[in-house]
C-alpha cells in the first residue's frame, strides 16, 4: 500500500495514501515496544506528544514506534483501531481516496482531571478533546465530586471559625 508520511494540517506530521483503500482494509500495525501500564507511569511527565497505545487488556501499552504512531486524530475519522491476535490495526472505516490523510478516533481515557487533549479537528462533530464521550463523561464527575468535596471543606473551615469566634 503506498503509505507515506508528511505534514498535516491537523498536527505534525500525519499519515497520507497516495492510492485508494478499501473499507476494511488492515492499512498499518500499530508497532513498538510493549510495556506494562505501571512501567509508563511518568515516563513522559515532560513531554507533550507521546506514542502510547492502551491495548483490550488494560495493562499493555504500546510505545509507538513506526508509521501507524503518526496517524492523526479526528472525531470523524476514516479508520478505526482494532486489537486482532494480540496486534493492533489501522483499519479503513471507508474507502479513502487516494491523496486522504488516514485519521482515527483516540478515544484516549484515564486520564487526569487536570489534563488537557483539546482536539482541532474543526469537522462538524468535532467534540473538541480526543478524550472519549465515556471519559469526558467520568471526568465531569470526578469534577463534581472534587468541587462538593472542596466546598464541604469550606464550610467545614467556616463553622470552626464560627465556633473559635464564640468561645
Ligand atoms: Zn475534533
Amino acid at each position: 500500500m503506498a503509505i507515506i508520511v508528511k505534514s498535516s494540517s491537523l498536527h505534525g506530521a500525519g499519515v497520507y495514501t497516495t492510492a485508494p483503500i478499501k473499507k476494511g482494509a488492515h492499512i498499518l500495525e500499530y508497532t513498538g515496544p510493549r510495556l506494562t501500564a505501571k512501567a509508563c507511569e511518568g515516563m513522559y511527565a515532560d513531554t507533550e506528544v507521546t506514542y502510547l497505545f492502551a491495548m483490550d487488556d488494560g495493562d499493555t501499552i504500546i510505545d509507538g514506534f513506526g508509521m501507524a504512531a503518526f496517524v492523526n486524530h479526528t472525531c470523524d475519522p476514516n479508520c478505526e483501531t482494532d486489537q486482532i491476535d494480540n496486534r493492533i490495526w489501522i483499519m479503513a472505516l471507508r474507502d479513502i481516496g487516494a491523496g486522504e490523510e488516514l485519521t482515527y478516533d483516540y478515544n484516549l481515557f484515564d486520564g487526569d482531571i487536570d489534563e488537557k487533549a483539546p482536539c482541532y479537528c474543526g469537522l462538524r462533530n468535532c467534540r473538541r478533546t480526543m478524550f472519549s464521550e465515556e471519559e469526558v463523561a467520568r471526568q465531569k464527575k470526578a469534577l463534581r465530586r472534587r468541587k462538593k468535596r472542596r466546598e464541604a471543606a469550606r464550610l467545614r473551615r467556616e463553622k470552626e471559625k464560627r465556633a473559635a469566634r464564640k468561645r
